[in-house]
């Protein structure tokens, strides 16, 4: 079965920045699911290179960060008193906050300065030229439901 619109495509995946250096894989138990045809379960550029493509096709995609995880938004940089910090929450931890527009956001702590805590909302790739290797490990239609919940159902999808 070829990759189009409507199937639920299964990939094993390596994530490197721009030197090689590994970020991230997919496991043997943990492989990427995503419902393919434009519903944002993953990145454009990535459903443009698997597009007709089958079973046991390899690809690396060599991203730009805007195609990738986008260019870092500085105003989502920020420090706050450590007075205002809500206590339990540590570096590398996250907190639930608001954007210049007020839009609600989640932070990552990024450390502790003084008597101020750096907060960034930026993806942690943001900014990041990446490349991903890809194999397509496996290609089936979507039922009716995923297709109208837009994302993946089963083992490796969505539970609910
Ligand atoms: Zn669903």
């Amino acid at each position: 079965m070829q990759i189009q619109k409507d199937t639920v495509v299964t990939l094993h995946y390596k994530l490197s920045d721009a030197k090689g250096k590994l970020l991230e894989q997919s496991t043997k138990d943990q492989p990427m699911v995503y419902l393919h045809g434009g519903y944002e379960n993953t990145l454009p550029k990535i459903e443009e290179a698997l597009d007709g493509q089958a079973v046991g096709f390899k690809v690396t995609l060599n991203l730009e960060p805007q195609d990738a995880f986008g260019l870092r938004d500085e105003s989502l940089a920020r420090a706050i008193p450590k007075s205002e910090f809500p206590p339990g929450v540590k570096v590398g931890g996250q907190l639930q906050g608001r954007t210049d527009d007020g839009v609600e956001h989640v932070f990552t702590v990024m450390k502790v300065k003084g008597d101020k805590v750096l907060l960034d909302g930026n993806h942690p790739l943001a900014g990041t030229a990446v490349r991903f290797d890809l194999t397509v490990a496996d290609v089936r239609a979507a039922s009716d439901e995923e297709i109208a919940h837009k994302h993946v159902h089963g083992a490796h999808g969505h539970h609910h």
